[in-house]
């Protein structure tokens, strides 16, 4: 099973970000380094919600912003370790839409589920395969390090 580590100061600004875009859907991108066990996650860089049409349950990252994001992780160091999004007043499993919408394969996708204004709970799930068509989402642990 994979393991993603967070820095607990990620870990809060996911969540953090989930109860201000509140009703909405917030998003965002995490950097971090690959590890035998599966990423660890030192920073996470929001994202402003282009998805007008329905905030509450869609995101999406706008391709010049994603681009600024790889820029971003590249100047640290960094990868693109995976994305997060909050699930206002659903619980913190992916959604078909997500799972249509999740590309970036070896990549950790984190949701927070937020309940009438607060977070619940976290949940992240990697992206394996080898290509598009045997792709899979795979619920994986959260170790949050201080
Ligand atoms: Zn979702």
């Amino acid at each position: 099973m994979s393991t993603l580590r967070l820095a607990r100061a990620v870990y809060d600004s996911i969540r953090t970000h989930g109860e201000e875009t509140y009703p909405h859907e917030c998003c965002g991108a995490l950097l971090g380094q690959s590890t035998p066990d599966g990423w660890w996650v030192t920073r996470a860089i929001r994202a402003g919600n282009t998805r007008t049409d329905s905030a509450h349950n869609r995101y999406n990252i706008a391709p010049l912003e994603l681009l600024q994001i790889e820029r971003e992780a590249r100047r640290q160091g960094l990868d693109v370790a995976g994305f997060y999004h909050s699930h206002p007043d659903h619980p913190a499993q992916w959604s078909t839409t997500d799972f249509a919408e999740a590309h970036w394969l070896g990549c950790s996708y984190v949701i927070t589920e937020v309940a009438r204004g607060e977070a619940a709970m976290t949940n992240s799930f990697l992206l394996t395969g080898r290509i598009e068509e045997e792709k899979q989402f795979v619920q994986e642990s959260i170790l949050l390090e201080d």
